[in-house]
């Protein structure tokens, strides 16, 4: 074993998120960072059951340097609440924590619902692509390492994915109307089998009653399907 695999193994999660994330900081692998303020590498629990994917920052998120903080991160704050989580649901507590916006005191209550671990917040890019446009492929691409090791150092039991974007980048060759709130097993080469759960993007259906009504359907099936995928486990 290298010096480096040992120092690994006796980091905790959260110390190994820190890390990457101190090193998302200095990346300059594609353009997107030159034009933004802020790598917003992503936020949550280390240890969390279920991760949500979205596309990259926007404005505002690329001002507070934290994924989905503008109007769909409102409506995704709405959502989790709807199934008894808040995205300061964090175990065990990590710098928002210590936030004073959470006030360092929100804990998941396991009484509540079956995601003792929390939620994590991150994105497909990590820097806003200009004018809030899509992240192009090479954006991606410069991108998904850092998210792979996001996923192995979390392991969460569930992936969301936020949008169409998200989702074409796991489930490559789906159409996201097909899918979505469906759960489905794949196995990605660089982590392994993984079961991804693909949702509307909150900001699409923000203003689009039919959708926001089928996105607040499916996210309400995130707690049966998280305790199904435990109890398998066991
Ligand atoms: N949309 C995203 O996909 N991610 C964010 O962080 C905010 C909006």
């Amino acid at each position: 074993m290298t010096n480096k695999q040992a120092n690994i193994l006796f980091m905790s999660k959260q110390e190994q998120l820190q890390k990457l994330n101190d090193q998302m900081a200095k990346c300059s692998d594609c353009v997107l960072r030159s034009g933004c303020k802020n790598v917003v590498p992503g936020e949550g629990s280390a240890d969390a059951d279920i991760l949500f994917i979205g596309e990259g920052p926007g404005q505002k998120e690329d001002e507070l340097g934290r994924p989905f903080v503008g109007a769909a991160g409102k409506f995704l704050d709405e959502m989790l609440g709807v199934i008894n989580l808040k995205r300061e649901d964090v175990y065990p507590p990590t710098k928002i924590d210590k936030d004073k916006s959470s006030g360092g005191k929100h804990k998941p209550d396991p009484k509540n619902n079956n995601f003792g671990g929390g939620v994590y917040i991150a994105n497909i890019v990590k820097c806003r692509p200009p004018g809030n446009r899509d992240p192009l492929p090479e954006e991606a691409a410069a991108c998904w390492p850092w998210l792979m090791e996001q996923i192995k150092i979390i392991d969460p039991k569930l992936i969301v994915t936020l949008g169409r974007h998200s989702m074409e980048r796991f489930l490559p060759g789906y159409k996201i109307s097909e899918i979505h709130g469906k759960a489905m097993r794949r196995d990605v080469p660089e982590m392994g089998k993984r079961i991804f759960y693909a949702l509307y993007h909150p900001a699409a259906a923000l203003y689009n009653g039919s959708m926001r009504e089928v996105l607040i359907k499916d996210f309400k099936k995130i707690p049966k399907l998280v305790e199904k995928i435990k109890s398998e486990e066991r």
